[in-house]
């Protein structure tokens, strides 16, 4: 098993081999699964997936109203074995849907071994939340795929870790300035393992204190979001302070691009492992431990990235994220469209079957519209030097009102000079690719999501 140790033994006096206790041999049990069929062939993985997907189906068509009248739309039989063509045949879930219809989406006749049914609600990328309906048995697929993220990670969980994230109620997030020490790195490692200290901080402390904080702990690893990171390796670069023992970065939530991991390397000669999941369906794809590749989690979830025309897209396309649940019976979400961009790659040359995607690219939120109708990625669109040598500018945020009209919230000291505002202007039209009615807006601060998330640019155009 890769970067394997010994579990915890559950059983006084016995240490080799150990013996679990059940939670823990629950997760050890898809743990070793996992590091078998990550080698299965993407034909195999596919075979897996609708031996799967059949009783999902069937469950969805029986105790579902929304799935009954869809199913029966495209004539579904469940007695025929699934196959790729009658699989393609069924609708695309929108958001849209998810919104509208999700009480019919909820199955009226649960499943009781799949333990008790909770709620979960997700802003996501529009500002409309959704929710969603999942099982005990979700989570446990949940922290099967967290301890292969680990495992991949290379992460020896017997450093400190640093985690600077959104404190949420009963996140063990501590507030600044001296954040919060936990005796271990938390769900599902310490089920597991007996790990090392996890420090952790709120995102609402100033970077200034953020980075004073890191010095004191002086942490092997760091967890936080893109945005806080790009933010935090400015203030690293600019001081010369030092991170002696940083060893490893993983980010959360937002989307990540190559200007984030060069910074991040440029800092602290760090590569991220970067991770994409969602709140509706879990893990969705984690970064390969050998390559750049970002690997299908496809005993979670069958991915299909689709272009336009609803078609699969080719190697080096890109297109929209089209995902399955494989194991939520309390509220199927079958074909559901996340409303993110992907490009689809190659098999990866480490030899797993694992499907791979080169790039997530972002929310159709983050995309910036033209007068004639063409989109094109603008999250992120702007090179950080430009912020901070250039016009010192400290945050920015870019808001789409209209087809031809853009706000831009600065946070800077002193004010833009009419010179330097020209400047900005001029590098605005240029990355976003047409010269758009661009009104500045100063303010003291730009506030995060709720959530924790920060949004560069983003569009109100957008659904
Ligand atoms: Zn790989």
């Amino acid at each position: 098993m890769f970067n394997f140790s010994i579990p915890r033994s559950a059983i006084e006096n016995i240490i080799f081999p150990s013996i679990a206790n059940q939670e823990a041999a629950q997760l050890l049990s898809i743990l070793s699964q996992l590091e078998q069929t990550q080698w299965l062939s993407e034909a195999e993985l596919l075979e897996y997936q609708f031996k799967q997907i059949r009783p999902l189906l069937i469950h969805a068509y029986h105790t579902t109203n929304f799935y009954q009248k869809k199913l029966d739309e495209i004539n579904f039989n469940p007695l025929q074995e699934l196959n790729l063509g009658i699989w393609q045949k069924i609708p695309i879930l929108t958001r849209y849907d998810l919104q509208k219809e999700g009480h019919n989406l909820i199955s009226q006749q649960p499943i009781k071994s799949h333990g008790n049914i909770n709620f979960t609600e997700t802003s996501g990328s529009t500002g409309q939340p959704v929710k969603v309906a999942k099982t005990a048995l979700c989570n446990i697929f949940w922290r099967g795929f967290s301890l292969r993220e680990h495992l991949w990670s290379g992460q020896d969980h017997q450093q400190k870790l640093a985690v600077i994230r959104f404190a949420g109620v009963g996140s063990g997030i501590g507030n600044p300035p001296d954040g919060n020490i936990i005796p271990n790195w938390g769900s599902p490692l310490n089920l597991l393992y007996n790990t090392g200290v996890a420090v952790t901080l709120s995102i609402s402390a100033d970077v200034s204190i953020q980075a004073q904080w890191l010095l004191k702990h002086n942490p092997h690893y760091l967890l936080t979001y893109p945005s806080n990171l790009v933010a935090l390796a400015e203030h690293f670069q600019l001081t010369g302070e030092k991170l002696t023992n940083l060893t490893g970065i993983k980010t959360i939530s937002e989307m990540i691009t190559p200007k984030i991991r060069q910074i991040c390397e440029e800092t602290w000669g760090i590569k991220i492992k970067d991770t994409y999941s969602s709140q509706e369906v879990g893990y969705i794809a984690i970064q390969c431990p050998q390559c750049h590749n970002y690997h299908i989690q496809s005993e979670n979830v069958l991915v299909e990235v689709l272009n336009e025309e609803n078609k699969p897209c080719k190697t080096g396309e890109i297109g929209r994220v089209v995902v399955t649940s494989l194991h939520n019976f309390a509220m199927p979400l079958i074909r559901y469209e996340i409303l993110d961009y992907a490009r689809v790659g190659d098999p990866c040359p480490c030899g797993r079957g694992l499907p791979t995607l080169t790039e997530i690219i972002g929310r159709q939120r983050n995309m910036v519209t033209h007068p004639n109708g063409e989109k094109r990625w603008a999250q992120n669109a702007l090179d950080y030097r430009v912020y901070t040598d250039d016009l010192k500018i400290r945050q920015i945020q870019i808001i789409q009102k209209t087809l031809t009209d853009i706000e831009v919230k600065l946070v800077t000291e002193p004010q833009l000079t009419q010179d330097q505002e020209r400047e900005l202007k001029e590098i605005l039209t240029e990355s976003l690719g047409y010269p758009f009615n661009f009104k500045f807006i100063y303010v003291d601060h730009i506030p995060r999501k709720a959530n924790g998330k920060f949004e560069e640019f983003f569009s109100e155009l957008s659904r």
